[in-house]
């Protein structure tokens, strides 16, 4: 059974209501759903400072010491009573957005969530993301959850510049051999993320993320998220601009997608020529669990030119085209105005935001887009620089 280090034995202390009233609301709310998942969020504050955070968003990059919202119980019972939470079905994440799950003092939180939930008998897929040390007495009481489907994702990106990322990427590749090594019950990928061309994109760093590869049931691969926000520290901070403009979804230039493709081609392996690697996040963790994509990123079918071939099929037999009558009904209740339609791709709705949009994508296991933000032929969900859309908006 797990035992904590003594430094991380004594429960983080939990932030007065004072405090929590000085966070930015989207912050405070320890729930948000994501493409990836309904998140739960109840901790904040991380030490790491990797220069592309997230939290420069919500504008707490500079709470180095993690300090939790609410107890654990408090924070399962957020999740399971949450209205878009469906028992065996939502995938979660956990602890995803403003601190690193695996931080000694964190992790025995995580721990005690991910037990709460198992002993409840969830099966629903739990994904965990870190660049921090993982070592086998963790890997352990990883393998020692029953129900939930739990996926371990390692970021690593081989950057090297230590203004923006100062936590050696050698940690993260470690934690991902080690888990690969122990794992019984759960599963890891290889985060291979943020790709930023010209920083992290060359033979050396491509050989370096396929030989790690081989230690993960899965890799996907990503870019960057370049808000505004993000943009801002590297300028005040001399860090070298990677992209001009600012994007409200990952950038991936098709040049960098397109060498990294190149790199990993191997002709002779006939089943799976790339190999296990993935555009999407879900695509990674449904093949590493040897299930169909809960996204349904099946009917956007130029991501599954790299899939292997026995996954394509898995996914085929998953992925059923809603009714639209079904579907009508149930965005309408959810908000939705104006015409809702279901073609071979995705399911187009109006006046819907992201959670409720999320809710319909992982309950029909069937894309779900908004008319007003279309998704671009061979660039899906991915923002448009460093791209030429070949056939223009797809969801129009
Ligand atoms: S077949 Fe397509 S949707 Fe399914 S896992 Fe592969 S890439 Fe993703």
């Amino acid at each position: 059974m797990y035992t904590p280090a003594p430094h991380a034995r004594r429960p983080l202390p939990l932030l007065t209501g004072e405090q929590i009233a000085g966070l930015r609301p989207s912050l405070a709310d320890v729930i948000e759903y994501r493409k990836s998942g309904l998140s739960l969020n109840w901790i904040v504050g991380c030490p790491l400072d990797c220069g592309y955070c997230v939290r420069h968003l919500f504008d707490n990059f500079e709470m180095k010491v993690p300090r939790r919202l609410m107890s654990d119980e408090d924070a399962v019972t957020a999740l399971t009573g949450h209205r878009y939470f469906r028992p065996h079905k939502t995938p979660i994440q956990l602890l995803n957005r403003a601190t690193d799950p695996m931080l000694p003092v964190v992790k025995p939180h995580l721990f005690a969530v991910l037990r709460a939930l198992d002993d409840q008998g969830l099966t629903n897929h739990v994904l965990i993301i870190t660049r921090w040390r993982v070592d086998a007495e963790d890997c352990a009481v990883l393998n020692s959850f029953r129900n939930l489907r739990l996926t371990v994702l390692v970021t690593h990106s081989g950057i090297d510049h230590p203004a923006i990322e100062p936590v050696d990427s050698e940690i993260a590749a470690g934690s991902l051999r080690t888990l690969y090594e122990h794992a019984e019950r759960y599963r890891t990928v290889l985060y291979w993320r943020p790709i930023v061309p010209g920083l992290n994109d060359s033979q050396a760093h491509l050989q370096r993320a396929r030989e790690l590869s081989a230690h993960a049931h899965a890799t996907v691969f990503t870019g960057l998220f370049f808000r505004q926000e993000i943009a801002d520290y590297y300028a005040a901070h001399g860090l070298p601009v990677p992209y001009e403009d600012t994007a409200r979804r990952k950038i991936m230039p098709e040049v960098a997608e397109r060498r990294i493709l190149y790199y990993f081609h191997r002709p002779q392996h006939a089943e799976a020529p790339w190999g296990a690697l993935f555009r999407k996040t879900s695509c990674a963790v449904a093949y590493a669990h040897a299930e169909a994509d809960y996204n349904g990123h099946f009917g956007i079918q130029e991501l599954c030119d790299i899939c292997p071939p026995a996954q394509v099929e898995r996914c085929r037999g998953a992925w059923v085209r809603p009714d639209l009558e079904e579907v009508t009904a149930a965005a309408r209740e959810l908000g939705a105005t104006g015409r809702v339609e279901v073609d071979e791709r995705a399911i187009i709705v109006e006046g819907l935001d992201e959670p409720p949009r999320y809710y319909l994508q992982h309950g029909y296991g069937f894309q779900c887009h908004d008319r007003s933000k279309p998704h671009h032929y061979r660039q899906h969900g991915r923002a448009p620089i460093g791209w030429e859309a070949e056939n223009g908006p797809t969801a129009s």
